[in-house]
């Protein structure tokens, strides 16, 4: 047997006993995990359903369609594209439909909250595009809006981007739209992190003032591996497109032509399929069970990290995930997350806004609930894990300490499935 299947039974043997705090991360279901490993991953598929460049298409074609129409379903949208295989994936096909290279941009800057793709200067949107950048103001923590109005005016950027990797707070769609207007920019929402709340309406929707929306599907979605991208009510035909290139098209035309040929060959129809598992998943009732348990959790565990004496910024959060400011504590990022990955507790160092330290040390850790809420954890579990992280911290040197938090993590997670439905 080949050595890689004892390091994925290691792998489920480690994701099984520790306790999966890192916010972009989920468990998918059994159903959804089998749809990605199936003969699917065999078949070529260039182009888009009826229309493709390879024969014996006829199967893939209902499964893409299905993926479809349940992702247009959950989401209340006009038009979708599944393709995308990640997120960053369906990011950059927006900025090859709306914009030209060397066009300026606006995004939260990463320091902030932001992501890679959002203008960061490492990433292909940084180094292709001239970016100007938004940010929180240092005594709340909160999305300076005036701040935001007054940077986009005076640099009057062609594309708007609302959307974050480090952000807790819900956000002001109507108030982007408003100053997209003010400047005749595009706005494009990222919903990459909340879309299962958005999704079942628990946070503020986007579709209504967005001319696009992108998002991945294995975040609160809880779906395999993948990126997506989506288009409210009227912008279709409102918002008739001109390309790059001059010529006039409708944007569901552009977008669809961005992603294939523009920016990716043939589709992975296996992950389509799980993608379409995991939205007849999400459209359930259950789901709005886990999304209203996922934010509810997260509210807990803020509250419990408060009182263990941790700096939250924002001072809470609105969705399914949290920064932790470490300075008050004496400890910094890096540290924290090496030690609480020694104690089967997995999270992410993460810049807090106003950080004096690197991505690579800095002082604050990101947490989300998005994971645990899947294995069943509730508000009196997010009491527990606030106590084991401060034991970890408070004790960051001492590994007799931190193995037994191990225990008590590994006592915590005891017959928890990892296929919990
Ligand atoms: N957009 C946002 C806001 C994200 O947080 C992420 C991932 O963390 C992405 C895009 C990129 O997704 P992927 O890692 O699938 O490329």
């Amino acid at each position: 047997m080949d050595i890689i299947f004892d390091l994925i039974e290691k792998e489920r043997e480690r994701q099984s006993h520790g306790l999966e705090l890192i916010a972009s991360e989920n468990f998918v279901s059994e159903n959804v995990m089998k749809a990605m490993g199936s003969v699917l991953t065999n078949k070529y598929a260039e182009g888009y359903p009826g229309k493709r460049y390879y024969g014996g298409c006829e199967v893939v074609d209902e499964v893409e369609t299905l993926a479809i129409e349940r992702a247009k379903q959950l989401f209340g949208v006009d038009y979708v594209n599944v393709q995308p295989h990640s997120g960053s994936q369906a990011n950059a096909a927006i900025y090859l439909a709306v914009l030209k290279p060397g066009d300026k941009i606006m995004g939260m800057d990463l320091s902030m909250g932001g992501h890679l793709t959002h203008g960061s200067a490492v990433n292909f949107s940084g180094i292709q595009y001239d970016v100007v950048s938004y940010g929180v103001q240092q005594e709340t923590g909160l999305i300076d809006y005036d701040q935001m109005r007054e940077v986009a005016l005076r640099e009057r950027p062609k594309m708007l981007i609302a959307g974050f990797s480090a952000y807790s707070r819900d956000l002001d769609y109507a108030k982007f739209r408003e100053v997209a207007d003010e400047i005749g920019a595009t706005l494009w929402a990222d919903i990459a992190h909340p879309a299962g709340l958005v999704a079942k309406g628990l946070l503020n929707s986007p579709f209504e003032h967005c001319h696009v929306v992108t998002t991945t599907t294995h975040k609160t979605l809880r779906g395999p591996r993948g990126g997506m991208i989506m288009m409210g009510k009227d912008f279709e035909n409102t918002y008739g497109h001109k390309t790059p290139k001059g010529e006039i098209k409708m944007m569901s035309q552009v977008l669809d032509g961005a992603v294939f040929p523009g920016i990716q060959g043939g589709p992975l129809e296996h992950v389509i399929a799980g993608k379409a598992v995991a939205f007849a998943e999400a459209i359930d009732e259950q789901f709005l069970a886990y999304a209203k348990q996922v934010k509810s959790n997260a509210q807990a565990l803020s509250k419990a990290m408060i009182s263990n004496g941790f700096d939250i910024v924002s001072g809470g959060t609105d969705n399914h995930l949290m920064l932790v400011d470490l300075r008050n504590k004496g400890v910094n990022g890096k540290e924290t997350e090496k030690a609480l990955v020694k104690a089967d507790i997995t999270c992410n160092k993460n810049m807090v806004p106003f950080d004096n330290k690197s991505p690579f040390t800095t002082s604050g850790i990101r947490l989300g609930t998005a994971a645990i809420t899947t294995r069943g954890l509730k508000e009196n579990d997010m009491e527990t894990i606030a106590e084991l992280i401060s034991e970890v911290v408070d004790n960051i040197k001492n590994e007799e300490v931190i193995a037994d938090v191990r225990k008590k993590v590994n006592g915590l997670m005891e017959g928890k499935a990892l296929f919990n439905y």
